[in-house]
């Protein structure tokens, strides 16, 4: 019969524990948790299942099964303060890589903010991995776990507070990233999805549809626009009062284009 630790008698704030496959002296994966580890090891495991992209979970789906990746317990942490988990893990994390141990870990440990930025290298290695792997078959339908079945609002609004500012400001990956420093520079949107993109939001379908703004919201609309000319170009202008209008002037370098063409 397996131990059981007996937390009662003093204050236990979680595990540290590390991944490696049946048989390597190797650590691949340094985690923490404030429950048991084998419950982490579920989720470790379910978040392969659902296909999340991490050099870790990327690691995890090479295995032949689960039973060849071990998940040990490497320190218990007593204390009575949660930062001292974290500091638990940076620590673990910091010394197994010194003694050449090649952790996935995308962090250093500790509980702070768990979102990074891959890296050109990381990047491409997950595209070479995923290269010519054998995907199982897509979770749809039944074979969903949520097939049938819906989040209650309030998991949702659990959720929707977690995440609140999380891609905001200077937290967005891209803050700050402009023309070729951005991501999406030079992408080119091809014709149909414009159109698909553009059916989406029309009529009925936009969330503006039937809405007008409140006179509050347009005030302030009104006073960001104050002082500046409109519209803010000839070429909108041209839009506006012409080609919505079908009204051709001869004054408007637009409509003499847009007559020469034809
Ligand atoms: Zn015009």
């Amino acid at each position: 019969m397996p131990a059981r630790l007996d937390t009662s008698w003093s204050p236990f704030v979680g595990v540290i524990y590390g991944v490696r496959e049946i048989g390597s002296p190797e650590y691949r994966y340094v985690g923490l948790t404030t429950k048991t580890v084998s419950r982490r090891r579920a989720e470790h495991w379910k978040a392969v299942t659902h296909r999340r992209r991490t050099p870790f979970t990327d690691w995890l789906a090479t295995a032949e099964d689960q039973e060849s990746v071990s998940f040990v317990p490497l320190e218990l942490v007593m204390s009575d303060d949660l930062d001292d988990l974290g500091v638990a893990e940076q620590r673990w994390v910091q010394r197994l890589r010194q003694d050449g141990h090649r952790l996935l870990n995308l962090t250093e440990g500790g509980l702070g903010p768990r979102g990074y930025v891959w890296s050109e290298e990381q990047r491409r290695a997950a595209g070479e991995r995923a290269r010519g792997r054998k995907h199982p078959r897509p979770l749809r339908g039944e074979d969903n776990p949520m097939w049938g079945r819906k989040h209650s609002d309030e998991q949702k609004a659990r959720w929707s507070e977690s995440r609140r500012g999380s891609n905001a400001g200077a937290a967005n990956p891209n803050h700050g990233r402009f023309g070729p420093e951005h991501p999406a520079f030079g992408r080119v949107v091809s014709p149909e999805t414009r159109a698909l993109l553009s059916e989406q939001k029309m009529g009925e379908k936009n969330p503006n549809f039937g809405k007008s703004a409140s006179a509050d919201t347009r005030a302030k609309m009104s006073a960001a626009r104050k002082g500046k000319p409109m519209p803010s170009s000839r070429r909108s202008a041209h839009t506006r009062h012409h080609t919505n209008k079908g009204v051709v002037s001869d004054a408007c370098q637009y409509c003499i284009d847009d007559n020469s063409e034809e």
